[in-house]
């Protein structure tokens, strides 16, 4: 989804669930789990604050001699000392709340694979490597990947055969010696200054094309309510229409997006016969969301834009869904966690309906993870790539957690919606985009960065009041 954060190793096991599950960018926040005595909170580390006490985000968790902390891994959990919690380890923690962002830890268990400094990792380019030619010839060069800078130095281990990679046979997208959408298999350590030395870089063929088809050969395709003549989106199969979204009808708006997407299109992201089309779509849909389909199809929920504060935000929610469309995460799930296409589940509709849950047609099509978010993993992938895209395009990165902020803080009460009944989601998302901002741009200052622009201003005003759930 736009970015719809969710919990680790969460997969979509039926409509039912996904029902449960699905929506936003963000999703909900704690507050509404704090009428209850046991809370559990689930996030990373971004501040210790003094022996006792960490920080998740903006809540301070306090420990007693009394807590009990552990460190999970594949053998199970091992005690260790709460002095020992450090920024950047993923926790869950349960408790209670003490006071507002005060919260009490009785039992909190660290996930160290987030923590570590050595990454593994695998991503595909999304531009043309500027020292593609020195990587080649085994001679020092960065390489932007992944969201890192990475530094190729003489000691780097590297497959780097271009001819290979882009030989037709392989993936059949790229224009050969073209390396935008390659995939770069690397190994690399995380420097002070946050950019990365890299132990070894492979380089190797693009996707296949059909990873940025949507599934059982559905078209996206606009069109016009033959009755009302209002703008919608048609989800066809043939002839068949299989389900219909209604536009928001507000041009301006329309175009204001549309541009805004365009220009965060990372450079050479079209230049590569990727067979993806970037479109952007204002959607009529109250859930603070935004899901990107595996063709480069984005929706943009009305609730969204309702919701969010400036460019800076809007800018980097439509590059974390354009970096998930770049990075073939729809395929990525299939290959690695489900192994097959799901069948279509799609019940059919009416005559003149819309779709009244997105997550739940979604989940007919297989790709309920476009709405309710995707595994871990790819999630921060996506963070930390829209990060890099937003501070490129000069925009001021912390407006992303603070968009999480305004998730927990403004919405986080609420109960009644479905959105709100996960608590995890908002702050793993704002802590994970915290000390990623922390880790690899330590100690930039953001002072003079855009924040703003009078386009969003205005476009808010056409906009006008809309329904936000
Ligand atoms: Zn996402």
């Amino acid at each position: 989804m736009i970015t719809v954060a969710r919990e680790p190793g969460w997969r979509l096991a039926s409509a039912r669930r996904a029902v449960a599950l699905a929506v936003a960018f963000i999703l909900a926040c704690g507050s509404s789990a704090r009428a209850s005595n046991k809370v559990k909170l689930h996030g990373y580390i971004t501040a210790r604050v003094d022996d006792k006490t960490v920080q998740i985000l903006d809540d301070r968790l306090e420990t007693t001699p009394a807590s009990r902390v552990f460190i999970q891994d594949g053998s199970g959990e091992h005690p260790m000392k709460s002095e020992e919690l450090a920024v950047g380890m993923l926790v869950d923690a349960e408790g209670q709340w003490l006071d507002r962002h005060k919260f009490f830890a009785e039992k909190i268990t660290v996930d160290l694979r987030e923590g570590d400094k050595k990454v593994r990792g695998t991503a595909y380019l999304q531009e043309e490597p500027a020292d593609a030619n020195k990587i080649a010839a085994g001679q020092p060069g960065q390489l932007k990947l992944d969201g890192y800078l990475l530094e190729v130095g003489r000691n780097t281990k590297r497959e780097w055969n271009v001819a290979k990679a882009t030989a037709s046979s392989a993936g059949g997208n790229v224009t050969a010696g073209q390396l935008a959408a390659c995939h770069v298999k690397y190994t690399a350590t995380l420097r002070k200054d946050g950019r990365m030395d890299a132990e070894q870089v492979d380089l190797e063929p693009p996707a296949s094309a059909d990873a940025y088809k949507m599934p059982h050969d559905i078209q996206v395709v606009r069109a016009k309510d033959a009755q009302t003549g209002i703008n919608i989106l048609e989800f066809r199969q043939g002839k068949k229409v299989q389900g219909r979204l209604k536009l928001l009808e507000e041009r301006s708006v329309q175009e204001y997006v549309s541009h805004l997407g365009d220009s965060l299109l990372p450079a050479g992201a079209e230049g590569t016969s990727r067979p993806i089309e970037f479109r952007f779509f204002v959607v009529e849909d109250p859930e603070i969301n935004a899901a990107s389909l595996p063709d480069g199809t984005m929706l943009i929920n009305t609730g969204l834009l309702g919701a969010i504060q400036n460019e800076s935000q809007l800018a980097f929610v439509m590059s974390h869904e354009i970096a998930h469309v770049l990075q073939a995460h729809y395929k990525r799930e299939v290959d690695e966690t489900r192994g097959q296409r799901v069948g279509l589940t799609i019940a059919g509709i009416v005559a003149g309906a819309f779709i009244g849950d997105v997550g739940l047609f979604m989940a007919g099509m297989g790709i309920a993870s476009v709405v309710n978010g995707h595994q871990r993993e790819l999630e921060n992938q996506a963070d930390r790539l829209g990060l890099q895209n937003v501070i490129e395009h000069g925009y001021d990165p912390r407006e992303a957690p603070n968009f999480s902020r305004l998730i927990i803080n403004r919405y986080g009460d609420r109960t009644t919606s479905k959105l709100w009944s996960n608590h995890d989601s908002s702050l793993i998302r704002g802590s994970f985009l915290t000390i990623q901002l922390e880790r690899a741009y330590p100690g930039r200052n953001w002072d003079g960065t855009k924040k703003n622009t009078k386009a969003f201003e205005d476009m808010k005003e056409d906009l006008g009041p809309v329904k936000i759930m």
